[in-house]
């Protein structure tokens, strides 16, 4: 088992290569070992459209697969998809032993993979390495067993878990190490969501400016329109650009919206945007996943209406020592700690000075 937990590992690293690229489809890697165990093999699922990572790794082998074991984080596939199913594959080439990290999370094809490699008389190995299996693919998993986009929340705070002093003022709360550390994440994410007030205060590009990275799709949430289209979030890019207002606006308003900046009329209630309605536009729109970028009411309100999956805070030491400053998630009025909204840990780094906590809902 700990030499299956070894090869699991490198699995989810491979898969982690195609980090983003993937969507709508998981991120999957594969490792295959010969008859006595020896390593032959690796292939990892590159791009959406591109070969399945268990054909990647059988792809480049002949007879030595015979007899072999393959490891691979997700159960195989075992319908047609825009390739042919990897079950089938992996019974032609006579592979004796499947090692798999978790079933696929789609409730109507999980097991027939598994199923059909052990009719064709292949052992079976599940559940190897189960936990991380599931967060590699969290995206996926909420995309497929919700239909609903995936959702994240970062923010960068000082000690006292402020975002901006009281006038607005947040640039740069974290150091330059950390906000490198932002562009990995943002490569992560189809799309990135801001508002209209982050724009007219910071201006920011929101752009991916790690080498090779992918521009993410952006979204501005702008409910009276109130931007600058000048603004740099509006410069035209391979990726698109959404502008979502209120279903009410006026017509002769939206005219100012350039051509290339794509309209989403969202239904409000009370001067905020309805959020679910939002989501599900996404997701119709093939975005399966979400990372929202700004400020402390937006957050707030994500949380408590349970909409983010997860967060990511940057911590920097820092203290503004200000009650005034803006909260990283502001509008909740609660009297008693027991009415906190709790969140799971799940991961802390280290990116001196700053630290980045991720949590999950
Ligand atoms: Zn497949």
């Amino acid at each position: 088992m700990k030499n299956y937990e070894k090869y699991m590992k490198q699995c989810i690293k491979l898969a982690r290569k195609a980090d983003g690229r993937t969507a709508p489809n998981p991120l999957v890697g594969c490792v295959i070992l010969d008859k006595s165990g020896k390593e032959i093999s690796t292939g990892y699922h590159k791009e959406y459209g591109a070969l399945h990572a268990e054909a990647d790794a059988l792809n480049k082998l002949g007879n030595e697969a015979k007899g072999g074991t393959l490891i691979v984080n997700l159960e195989p596939c075992c319908h047609w998809g825009k390739t042919p199913p990897c079950a089938d594959l992996i019974i032609k080439k006579g592979i004796r032993k499947l090692v798999i990290g978790m079933r696929d999370p789609n409730p109507l094809v999980a097991g027939q993979g598994v199923e059909k490699c052990k009719k064709a008389g292949i052992e079976v190995i599940e559940n190897i390495l189960h936990d991380e299996a599931v967060k590699l693919n969290e995206v996926f998993i909420k995309n497929m067993t919700k239909n609903e986009v995936f959702v994240a929340i970062k923010t960068a705070t000082t000690l006292d878990g402020k975002i901006a002093t009281k006038n607005g003022s947040s640039q740069w709360i974290t150091s330059p190490r950390a906000r490198k550390e932002v562009q990995k994440i943002r490569n992560r994410y189809d799309a990135i969501l801001t508002t209209s007030s982050t724009i007219i205060k910071d201006n920011p590009s929101m752009k991916c400016s790690l080498q090779g990275g992918k521009n993410p799709v952006r979204i501005i949430l702008d409910r009276e329109l109130k931007t600058d289209f000048s603004s740099k979030i509006y410069s035209s890019s391979d990726e698109k650009v959404y502008i979502v207002v209120d279903e009410a606006l006026d017509e002769v308003k939206t005219l100012a919206i350039p051509t290339h900046v794509a309209v989403i009329k969202c239904p409000s209630d009370n001067l905020k945007l309805d959020l679910k309605y939002l989501f599900k536009k996404l997701f119709e729109l093939n975005i399966s996943s979400v990372l929202i970028e700004a400020g402390g009411k937006l957050n707030g309100e994500l949380v408590s209406l349970g909409l983010a999956d997860k967060i990511y805070q940057f911590m920097a030491p820092k203290i503004l020592g200000d009650k005034q400053g803006i909260n990283a998630f502001e509008g909740r009025n609660i009297g008693e700690i027991c009415n906190t909204l709790n969140f799971k840990f799940e991961h802390i780094y280290a990116h001196a000075p700053d630290i980045l906590l991720i949590y999950s809902n």
